[in-house]
């Protein structure tokens, strides 16, 4: 809501449409606030130096020291800013990133102030391939090593990013699913390696030790057991523990923030099932304490959604189906974010 005059105003916007007030968004607090003429929040707080460059509408913390917001400063290296298409990806990419850190500081996830790179921090890499002297290209895999997430810019490419799709059998893919795959990856590494949840989260999701090279290059000659669909949210969900447990850890992400986006809306979509009794909007879907709360208020939304997209003739807005093995999986990442 815009600060000044009421009117709805939108994730990513740095201005109200209605009053023309200038605004920046303050990511710890949750707060949309309305800009002095000098750029500056009532708080004293400045803007984050990538508002200029690629619409970064958020605010710098009080106590940063790099000029930059709190998802912006957590990437490590950035395109070539002078090549207008890598900035328009960079730009693509931090917008879907910003959505990643808002969910992240709403679920109270852990996350260090600054990256760094000696003690597997989160921080992101966006880079793109390279041609070598000898006209042979280097390619950038999009990928997790040791809390760096290195994403190749081409996936900000609608058309190149469809082809990828298309090309690997995917019904969905995105930045924004990119991020939510990737972070889960970097949390494993925090939140279960050496901890308690390891055994639990073997038990759920399989023995991680399995060689993972192999397990991978398996996966992509002989394709998914025929039956994936029973116990795995996608068919890439198949090829290790690790991306079974990524793939799932982005679809909690997918729910909440769907729900939320719903609820903002005024969309609460019921079952339709003679005498289901009426589902009442979620306080707030990130921190909910049974997780069959989330499913039973996502399924219907996403029945909907799904309707509403193939009236318009797009692609359904939620190519998955959930079994209770999968939902059993979406518990195990539900009481993990909770116990955060
Ligand atoms: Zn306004
Ligand atoms: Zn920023
Ligand atoms: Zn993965």
């Amino acid at each position: 809501m815009c600060p000044q005059c009421g009117n709805q105003v939108h994730f990513n916007n740095s201005q109200c449409f209605t009053c023309h007030a200038v605004l920046a968004y303050a990511p710890l607090e949750d707060q949309l606030v309305g800009l002095t003429p000098d750029m500056t929040a009532p708080s004293g707080r400045t803007c984050c130096s990538n508002r200029e460059k690629i619409g970064c509408n958020w605010l710098r913390e009080s106590n940063d020291s790099t000029g930059l917001c709190l998802s912006c400063l957590h990437t490590t290296r950035i395109p070539d800013t002078f090549d207008p298409i890598k900035a328009g990806h960079w730009s693509r990419l931090e917008r879907a990133k910003r959505r990643l850190f808002y969910a992240l500081i709403k679920f109270g996830l852990p996350l260090e102030p600054q990256p760094d790179r000696t003690t597997g921090s989160l921080m992101f890499e966006f880079l793109s391939d390279e041609i070598k002297p000898d006209g042979k290209v280097k390619r950038v895999m999009t990928g997790h090593a040791s809390g760096c997430i290195t994403i190749n810019i081409e996936e900000a490419d609608d058309a190149i990013r469809e082809k990828h799709r298309t090309a690997l059998r995917e019904p969905y893919r995105t930045l924004i699913g990119h991020f939510r795959h990737e972070v889960a990856h970097y949390y494993w590494e925090k939140l279960i390696v050496g901890q308690d949840m390891l055994d639990a989260c073997r038990a759920t999701f399989g023995d991680d030790r399995a060689d993972y090279g192999a397990a991978l290059r398996a996966h992509y000659a002989n394709g998914p057991r025929p039956d994936w669909q029973q116990s795995f949210v996608s068919s890439y969900a198949c090829a290790h523990p690790w991306e079974d447990f990524a793939e799932t850890w982005a679809h909690y992400f997918h729910m909440v923030g769907g729900l939320e986006t719903a609820y903002a809306y005024g969309l609460n979509p019921q079952p339709i099932i003679p005498g289901a009794p009426q589902l009442v909007q979620l306080d707030d879907p990130y921190h909910v304490s049974d997780h069959a709360q989330l499913l039973e208020h996502w399924v219907p939304l996403t029945v909907a959604m799904n309707a509403m997209n193939r009236a318009m003739g797009h692609r359904d807005y939620y190519p998955f189906a959930l079994t209770p093995v999968i939902s059993d999986k979406l518990k195990f990442i539900h009481d993990l974010i909770e116990a955060q």
